[in-house]
């Protein structure tokens, strides 16, 4: 991975936004811009160049990592180390330190400016480092495929194990199970299995209960490997479907394909969010299609841009989104279709395996 390059590129962008360094303690964005992979860390980023402040549990594993920053092991935590090593630098002026503001706490920046005072004014950062990872690199499409080639496979293992009368824990068991086996880091979320009347919950979470004789089931899965998620959702239907159920099972699938296909540079969010919203419409489903059409990937299951209704981000190549559309009919049904494409410079390709026909079980 470029980390260089990329906090090249950072720090080329601070000065339009009036920022003399930022401080990135969002820890995907310190992997992305150095590498390390820890739980606890805190990298400032200044027109000299990057420092990363860890503590001790940190010292080999920071050495390890992050190969191309200086590294600085403090005793105490690494925000207020960085704050303190800001504090002795010898600038006359007073600067403005970036803070990314989703992920300090309030207690934070009480310290920071407490230790800054009136050396450095505290500013809320856009999200710039966030913007920068909507586009992947080569190496980072490589690993999402990787992670969505395995993530894709424990899928049989869903078919196989869901039948009536077992509980939907035990489907996400066994999936998680062959995912940790297959190499997986872990899961990129709790596994949706979501079973019957529970289909209709979006973020229905395997829970204890027991998938019934007839309905829909679905499966909302993903895995990390080397640091990239993947995210997939099949619904399978147990038992034969009704009418109905197979009718809202081709109109979401018919959203989805209509989302796939405005996919292409130039394109805002909001246009592929309202091409499945459209389609949905037309088949009185669009009051139960209660999401965003979906959202980006990689090192966190869900990053920028988000494809919703009023989101002026236009796409470019390199940026791998889910498509997601689905219809939930409260203490009925629900239906969700998802894949993962990457934006190539003429439209899109769809990463995940493709089979997306009703399957009965
Ligand atoms: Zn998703
Ligand atoms: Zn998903």
């Amino acid at each position: 991975m470029d980390h260089s390059g990329r906090r090249r590129r950072l720090q080329a962008t601070l000065g339009e936004h009036e920022l003399d360094g930022l401080l990135v303690t969002h820890l995907p964005n310190i992997r992305y811009l150095c590498g390390f992979t820890g739980s606890a860390g805190a990298l400032l980023v200044d027109s000299r160049g990057a420092t990363f402040f860890a503590d001790g549990r940190y010292r080999t594993q920071a050495r390890d990592e992050v190969a191309t920053a200086r590294i600085i092991i403090a005793r105490k935590a690494p925000v207020l180390a960085a704050a303190e090593f800001l504090a002795a630098s010898r600038s006359k002026t007073i600067a403005r330190l970036g803070l990314e503001a989703q992920s300090v706490t309030v207690a934070q920046r009480e310290q920071l400016a407490d230790v800054l005072k009136r050396k450095w004014k505290l500013v809320s950062a856009p999200p710039l480092v966030e913007r920068a990872r909507m586009v992947k690199d080569k190496e980072e499409i490589r690993r999402i495929r990787a992670a969505i080639d395995l993530g894709a496979s424990l899928f049989h293992i869903a078919r196989r194990k869901i039948r009536p009368g077992v509980p939907e824990v035990e489907v996400a068991a066994a999936m998680e199970y062959e995912a940790r086996r297959s190499g997986a880091e872990g899961m990129s979320f709790s596994t949706i299995i979501a079973a019957g009347k529970r289909s209709a919950v979006v973020h229905g979470r395997a829970s204890a209960a027991r998938i019934p004789r007839r309905g829909f089931v679905v499966c909302d899965f993903g895995v990390i490997l080397a640091g990239y998620c993947s995210d997939r959702t099949r619904t399978v239907h147990v038992g034969s479907p009704s009418r109905q159920a197979k009718q809202m099972y081709a109109a979401v699938l018919e959203a989805q394909q209509a989302a796939i296909a405005q996919v292409r540079p130039g394109v805002s969010a909001a246009k592929v969010d309202a091409a499945a919203r459209n389609v949905l419409r037309k088949r009185n489903l669009a009051r139960y299609f209660t999401h965003s059409t979906g959202h980006g990937l990689g090192l966190e299951i869900h990053e920028a841009p988000r494809l919703a209704v009023g989101q002026t981000q236009a796409l470019e190549p390199g940026m791998v989104i889910t498509i997601e559309p689905g219809a939930y009919i409260p203490g009925k049904q629900g239906v969700r279709i998802e894949d993962v494409v990457v934006v190539t410079s003429t439209g899109c390709e769809v990463l995940t395996p493709t089979d997306r026909e009703l399957i009965v079980v």
